[in-house]
């Protein structure tokens, strides 16, 4: 057995290569940290082809018990490697935007050698562009313009699917982010068959496609206002429609062809607020989202937490009050039916608890029930209150069961949270006795749609990284 010096670069390719051409029985080299993990090569030549593999072994920084621990894993083909590097500067690209091999040998952590390698191939498929930067001039170089490297907006599409309240919105999105088409349909989503929905979404996604002439679809992605099944796409429940357990996400992958993605607007929403906002919130968060019920996203450690079969985090239907309101899920005493817009709306003039929910409450409606309140007006001022105790006494919670963290309210305007904030607050910092105040872990996000939109975007997007991260994918294919 051999183990070469852990050398870097050309002189450690010079050598794989001389240690390939000379087949030895067995080598292992060059250990590399990535992730949390150790990183050997390995390659062995048994008369029948030579095997190159990388042992994965678990492994913390400056974790000595993880070290002394630390076993084998798992073992990852070199294609394996290979797809998840460029995987991986892909990703980067798509955080940072354009990017020099420099900058990006820093981020990442691979080597000159590996981006070269790697950005040419993804260069000739198609997936990358490179251009020189006269504005960003590199001094080592003399002056001459500094090369970049950036998502080729040709290299495909996605189509995004917003499915709320009696509206659709669709929209045709190229590879480097950008919004190409963009269409927009009213939709009376409640009285619609199951048949019908999915005729009505698919008619939505058949006339932007057309829009396109250089169309190569790779991915969909819907964004629905509800629960839904994250390994089969299947519309759960919600609101905002009659029926149940729509299977769009099986429909849809047979009739493009391509990946589908079905995720909740609360979760979408978290992820656009994780990447936009995390100096902000951090790496562990909980967003609370206001629109036709409530809402509830969570990030943990950097990563969306999803239910073991759903969308889950159903904080609207958590009980608030034992026999309490009616609530459009058919209980009875629901955070939702005191905190969604028609739960406001019913208390603050005086309704039947127990009389069936109201449709939609629109922005002017809410606006009107704002400015009673504004003017002192008790029972609108009420209702208000305990909205924000409902949502309050829901954060107890989930803070008692994942211990106290930042939470992002979204969806209402300034002066709508203004109003629910004493109710929230007061319920918190009673729990919060010898913690943070609440004040300082609530914050507060105006209207939703352009989270929901930007974060239904990078989810469809990624998807796509990690379908192109793949070398043999041929990028030409449509859907
Ligand atoms: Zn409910």
């Amino acid at each position: 057995m051999v183990f070469p010096s852990a050398r870097t670069g050309p002189a450690r390719k010079a050598e794989t290569d001389a240690a390939t051409m000379r087949a030895p029985i067995f080598f292992m080299f060059a250990p590399r940290v990535f992730d949390g993990r150790i990183y050997f090569t390995a390659g062995k030549n048994d008369d029948i082809q030579l095997k190159m593999c990388q042992l994965v072994f678990p492994f913390k920084h400056n974790d000595r018990d993880s070290q002394s621990r630390m076993r084998p894993s798992s073992i990852i083909r070199s294609d394996d490697l290979r797809n998840e590097n460029r995987h991986r500067l892909l990703s980067t690209l798509r955080r940072t935007g354009p990017c020099s091999p420099a900058r990006l040998k820093g981020i990442t952590g691979l080597s000159a050698a590996s981006i070269s390698t790697l950005s040419s191939q993804m260069i000739d498929q198609g997936i990358l562009v490179s251009s020189r930067s006269p504005a960003s001039r590199d001094r080592t170089l003399r002056g001459r313009p500094r090369s970049q490297l950036s998502l080729n907006q040709s290299a495909g599409h996605v189509v995004t699917l917003t499915l709320t309240i009696d509206r659709v919105r669709v929209q045709l999105v190229n590879y480097a982010g950008s919004v190409c088409q963009m269409q927009q349909r009213s939709l009376d989503t409640r009285a619609l068959s199951t048949q019908q929905l999915i005729r009505e979404i698919c008619q939505c996604v058949d006339t932007i496609c057309q829009l396109q002439p250089d169309l190569k679809l790779h991915h969909i992605g819907v964004a629905f206002q509800g629960a839904t099944e994250h390994a089969s796409g299947c519309l759960l429940w919600s609101p905002i429609i009659r029926v149940q357990n729509v299977p769009l996400g099986k429909h849809l992958h047979a009739r493009y062809g391509v990946t589908v993605s079905v995720n909740s607007d609360s979760r979408l929403i978290s992820e656009a607020l994780s990447r936009s906002h995390s100096q902000r919130l951090g790496n562990t968060f909980a967003t609370v989202l206001y629109s036709h019920g409530v809402g509830l996203g969570l990030i943990l450690n950097g990563q969306p937490f999803v239910g073991t079969r759903s969308s889950a985090l159903e904080l609207g239907h958590l009980r608030f009050e034992p026999d309490g309101a009616l609530c459009r899920c058919g209980k009875r005493g629901c955070i939702e039916a005191y905190a969604a817009g028609y739960g406001i709306a019913r208390n603050a003039s005086g309704q039947n608890l127990q009389a069936n929910p109201a449709g939609r409450v629109s922005a002017s409606e809410m606006d009107a029930l704002v400015a009673d309140a504004q003017a002192g007006l008790p029972s609108a001022l009420q209702a208000f209150r305990i909205a924000g105790t409902a949502v309050g006494e829901g954060l107890v919670t989930l803070f008692t069961l994942l211990d106290p963290m930042p939470v992002a309210l979204v969806g209402l305007n300034d002066a709508a949270f203004d109003l629910m904030r004493h109710g929230m607050e007061s319920v918190l910092d009673a729990h919060l006795r010898n913690g943070p105040a609440a004040a300082e872990l609530l914050h507060y996000f105006n209207h939703e749609d352009p989270f929901l939109e930007q974060g239904l975007i990078d989810n469809c997007l990624s998807c796509v990284d990690q379908l192109l991260a793949n070398h043999n994918t041929d990028i030409s294919i449509t859907g």
